[in-house]
């Protein structure tokens, strides 16, 4: 019998409970857990944003032969580009696999129009993003993202296991409880690479074109899609409601 906790077990199979340590608040165990579970069945879909560091590092204290995929939609921020070489220098065993969409952004102007992001953000988010992660899970039975329950009311309901509508997989988040202070408190006391922009304010990075710097005192996720009716880029779809 396949006790693995997949998208199509999810009803019948055990569903572990973790204990929450000071440090990591659960993030140890939960990882702890997951790469023993699923071997290499994993995926770390990393977007090198602040979460990204502190997720990175626990994850090297439990195993270095981790497959982390970062969606490389061509619309990077150059400083996105040199955080990941300063992480793959801290870590040298890392892996890092870059997704790229199906179409150069050139190709895609000529197929959809210029600025896609600016008319069309959710097809041009699908086009450079969801189908590339899709392609990351094939064959995958879970992946591991950084989302924290206090980013925004709809990632409020986030559980450290989650059976991903979206993808139809697993999706593990062990930062749930952790706060923005806690990131940087982990990121400060370990000395950890981190994306120069935050110091620029700007807390959330996504690609260049829709984001932009947020004011004191703003939402740190007001920069994101800034003057659009979007707030997701679609990968967290299947995020928990309150039931
Ligand atoms: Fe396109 Fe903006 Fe989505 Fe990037 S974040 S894929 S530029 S709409």
């Amino acid at each position: 019998m396949d006790l693995t906790l997949s998208y199509e077990t999810w009803e019948k199979a055990e569903k572990p409970v973790f204990s929450i340590d000071n440090e990591t608040k659960g993030a140890f165990n939960v990882l702890s857990w997951a790469m023993e579970h699923y071997g290499d069945d994993i995926v770390y879909a990393c977007s090198f944003g602040a979460e990204s560091m502190p997720l990175i590092d626990l994850m090297m204290r439990v195993r270095s032969n981790v497959r982390l995929v970062f969606l490389d939609t061509g619309l990077h921020f150059k400083e996105t580009h040199e955080v990941i070489q300063k992480v793959k220098d801290r870590y040298p065993g890392l892996e890092i696999q870059l997704m790229q969409p199906e179409l150069t952004v050139e190709e895609q102007a000529e197929q959809y129009g210029e600025n896609l992001w600016d008319r069309k953000p959710d097809q041009c988010c699908h086009l450079r993003k969801i189908v590339p992660l899709e392609r990351a899970l094939a064959g995958a039975t879970a992946w591991i993202s950084g989302l924290r329950r206090s980013q925004s009311p709809t990632r409020q309901f986030t559980q450290f296991i989650n059976r991903d509508e979206r993808f139809h997989s697993i999706k593990i988040c062990p930062l749930i409880h952790w706060s923005w202070k806690d990131v940087w408190s982990y990121i400060k006391e370990h000395d950890l690479p981190y994306n120069i922009l935050h110091d620029r304010g700007y807390p959330s990075i996504g690609c260049a074109p829709c984001t932009r710097p947020v004011a004191k005192g703003e939402d740190i996720r007001a920069g994101r899609w800034f003057g659009l009716q979007k707030t997701e880029c679609g990968l967290h779809g299947g995020s928990p409601q309150k039931e």
